[in-house]
């Protein structure tokens, strides 16, 4: 069976998303687009799916009976109303993340799928399925004994001037906060932010960098490094230290040159280069979810688990290196 996908969102990423599903992976075809824009529905159209029909309204695309799941991919204050239809219509939806813009839009999301009773969302954190975190997740789990520290760090080239602090949280670490409760199977328990001197091609709305410290309940500590005005490239950088030994997340592929008198080797500068991958395979595994009728990988819980940590994160922005609590409610039976 050919899986019919309504994409709702024709902007950078969900372009992306209709060229891997018409092109790149096998198992489904997009049939319909919706866009606020027009003009960017019918650029993907005409670009990556001539057959797909033009719906002026994500509502009217969830509820068209061709279309059997749905991909959000539509500015991330829009994300909660559609995921919500999604459910109601009982069809499988893969939401980008974030899956709400507040804890409590998350939450009602998964209210509404547990009222469902099958699990019908996934959420587009592609870290889980990049080749480096699925082999430094084995090692974790094989070999380096249970966790004790984690040192991370996360840095871009450059933002623009409209990044603002909280944005390297919600839009930046939110990256960082699932995957290390999916690498620790683990949950925070604190969160604090702590900040060196502004780098000096920061700007004045921007504290850059910073370090986010997060506890969980295990008694990990995890120590992340926000730059997002590192200049030299975009580098994901992860240490595991166990109580047998230390596992790091592999380098993406380089090749290694020897030229004058020097070694050098490239480093990527743009996130989409790092992780084209991994959302190959995501898409691939809701293709296949959501052709059986329901959903996998990161859910409607770890978007709002995530959710709730980027929340305490900003608060602690600005506790001058207090720590603020971070509590979830019961997971319920559906993500067990
Ligand atoms: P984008 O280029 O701005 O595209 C968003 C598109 O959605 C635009 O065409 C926008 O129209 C449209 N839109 C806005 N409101 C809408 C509505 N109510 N109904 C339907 N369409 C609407 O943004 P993007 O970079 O593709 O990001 C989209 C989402 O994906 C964001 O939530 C982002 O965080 C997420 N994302 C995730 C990753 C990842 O690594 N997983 C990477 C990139 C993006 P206008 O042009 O008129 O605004």
């Amino acid at each position: 069976m050919t899986l019919n996908i309504g994409v709702i969102g024709c902007g950078m990423i969900g372009r992306d998303h209709t060229r891997r599903l018409q092109q790149v992976l096998a198992g489904a075809q997009v049939v319909a687009l919706s866009d606020v824009n027009q003009a960017n529905a019918e650029g993907v159209q005409k670009d990556f799916a001539p057959n797909a029909r033009i719906y002026a309204t994500g509502e009217e695309l969830i509820a068209a009976p061709e279309v059997h799941a749905v991909l959000v991919t539509s500015w991330g204050a829009t994300h909660e109303p559609y995921v919500l239809a999604a459910i109601a219509a009982g069809k499988p939806v893969f939401c980008e993340k974030p899956l709400a813009t507040t804890a409590e839009g998350a939450r009602r999301i998964v209210e509404a799928e547990v009222q469902f009773g099958k699990r019908l969302v996934q959420v587009g954190f592609m870290r889980r399925y990049d080749a480096g975190y699925l082999a430094l997740k084995e090692a974790v789990d094989k070999h380096t004994g249970a966790p004790i520290l984690v040192h991370a760090a996360h840095r871009n080239p450059a933002v623009p001037e409209a990044y603002t602090t909280p944005m390297a949280i919600h839009d930046t670490m939110i990256h960082e906060i699932d995957v290390f409760r999916w690498l620790l199977n683990d949950d925070y328990v604190s969160a604090r932010v702590l900040y060196p001197r502004n780098a000096a091609r920061s700007h004045t709305k921007l504290r850059d960098p910073q370090v986010v410290v997060l506890e969980t309940a295990k008694g990990v500590l995890i120590d992340v490094e926000i730059f997002v005005n590192c200049h030299y490239g975009y580098d994901i950088q992860c240490e595991v230290v166990g109580e047998d030994g230390v596992a790091s997340l592999p380098e993406p592929m380089t090749v290694d040159m020897r030229l004058g008198a020097k070694r050098q080797s490239t480093i990527l500068t743009d996130w989409k280069d790092r992780f084209v991958a991994s959302y190959d395979v995501e898409l691939n595994d809701f293709i296949g979810a959501a052709t059986a009728g329901g959903a996998t990988g990161p859910s409607s819980w770890d978007g709002y688990a995530a959710a709730v940590t980027a929340d305490a994160c900003v608060a602690a922005q600005s506790t001058s290196g207090e720590a603020v609590a971070i509590a979830l409610p019961v997971r319920p039976a559906l993500y067990a």
